[in-house]
């Protein structure tokens, strides 16, 4: 396969980022941190198609890390925005469009009958936490390793990807009080959750968890540990929350929860809802919804919230999934990927896991099941790093850490997943 090893257009962008910008990114996880070398700089996207400003060309497996489930620049999407521009760019002030956004959200997520539009999926679990807490008059919050959360404070303990990849379990600037109420539990530990609400009968507040992880490389959760997880709540009078930001819309239109038929009590969506500008949104059973302020008492507003361009995104988006459903064509591109890079690991007598929900997967450099944060900080680093620079060359672009999970769009056809596989081929028969 053609190489695309000439980025140094790239690599001088990004030293001039350096200079003004911490790191020279906006967002940690860009920075190529765990594979070494400087991140691409991007000056087009179309399709599944990413373009640097080299004029190298890659297939796109990370689509913005979630959201671009379509490709970029899907058509009627694009029409969207551009007929909201039409008409302003703001105005703090309610439109019809944000009922709209949560109505479809409504119809689509089955536990979810009220909704509140905000700007990030941190704002959106930060918002979430407060509430649980609101409502339950309880303090304690219970999570698991690897879960990432968004950049809350409180939840910014043991955090997945990002904080793995930089080796900050827990960042400075994090107080001890802050996060003293946090307790971390191992994914898919039931027996170790049974035993936290038996230490704390009565001031857990809630349990957020992603229900289908990304956020350590794909992980999946166990059917007796979703039980628990629901029995356990109920029991001890905790909230469920799940925070669907990466999985909802994802691995079903109505996401894990109605993938697994479960029922939290609180849901927590963005990436994909907000069809790639800055939108997310977090919603739940009405009477925990009615105490957000301000038709209760929690507090929560944003300037940007529900901001015209973003909602005409998301209805366009959500209305193209529900409309013309993508997600049995992920499924099968996706089982044709996940099988291709197995027989490869296989053939080449690399140890391996590969775990996938749908159109959300992970080869783990590994001979250990993955299940949780503890087996996935088992897998070989460094040959992940090797791999995703063999990729890269390749024309390739993979996610930039062993412990993210990788997204097919549905523009990823029979012809792209064949490249895909071939560049993979010869990428891991230079490992070993
Ligand atoms: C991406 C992500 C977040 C944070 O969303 P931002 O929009 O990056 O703030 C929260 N939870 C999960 C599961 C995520 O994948």
């Amino acid at each position: 396969m053609k190489h695309t090893t000439n980025r140094e257009r790239s690599r001088v962008a990004h030293e001039r980022a350096k200079r003004v910008t911490p790191g020279g990114v906006n967002s940690a996880a860009r920075a190529f941190g765990a594979v070494g070398g400087h991140p691409i700089v991007i000056a087009h996207a179309e399709g599944p198609w990413l373009t640097d400003i080299d004029g190298n060309r890659y297939i796109d497996y990370i689509g913005s890390w979630g959201p671009m489930i379509l490709g970029h620049q899907p058509p009627s999407v694009k029409r969207a925005i551009q007929a909201a521009l039409e008409h302003g760019t703001s105005y703090g002030a309610p439109t019809e469009a944000e009922t709209r956004l949560a109505e479809l959200i409504i119809e689509a997520v089955p536990s979810v009958e009220m909704v509140r539009l905000v700007s990030s999926g941190t704002e959106a679990t930060l918002s979430t936490i407060r509430l649980a807490r609101g409502v339950t008059g309880r303090d304690k919050i219970v999570k698991f390793a690897g879960n990432y959360h968004g950049h809350v404070d409180s939840l910014l303990v043991s955090a997945g990807s990002a904080a793995a990849t930089l080796s900050v379990p827990n960042s400075p600037g994090v107080t001890t009080g802050t996060s003293q109420d946090t307790l971390v539990r191992e994914y898919n530990d039931v027996a170790g959750l049974e035993a936290t609400f038996a230490q704390h009968p009565s001031s857990i507040a809630a349990v957020i968890l992603e229900p289908v992880c990304g956020n350590m490389g794909c992980v999946t959760p166990t059917p007796e540990f979703l039980q628990s997880l629901r029995r356990l709540t109920s029991q001890y009078g905790a909230l469920l929350v799940f925070d669907e930001v990466m999985c909802g819309f994802r691995v079903a239109f109505g996401g894990a929860q109605s993938l697994f038929q479960a029922d939290p009590d609180l849901t927590v969506m963005g990436k994909i809802v907000g069809g790639g500008l800055p939108l997310a949104a977090f919603g739940g059973k009405r009477w925990i919804m009615e105490h957000v302020l301000p038709a209760g008492k929690v507090f929560q507003a944003g300037t940007l919230s529900g901001n015209p361009l973003a909602t005409a995104a998301g209805i366009a988006t959500l209305e193209a999934l529900r409309d013309q459903p993508p997600y049995e064509l992920l499924e099968r591109q996706s089982a044709r990927l996940a099988e291709g890079l197995a027989s490869s690991a296989q053939r080449h007598g690399l140890p391996f896991q590969l775990n996938r929900v749908g159109s959300m997967m992970t080869l783990f450099f590994t001979d250990q099941p993955v299940t949780g944060w503890e087996t996935a900080k088992r897998c070989n680093t460094q040959r992940f790093a090797q791999f995703f620079w063999g990729l890269m060359d390749r024309g390739v672009y993979w996610p930039c850490s062993q412990f993210e999970a990788l997204f097919v769009s549905s523009q990823h056809d029979d012809q792209l997943i064949d490249l895909t596989l071939e560049a993979a081929d010869e990428a891991l028969a230079e490992l070993g």
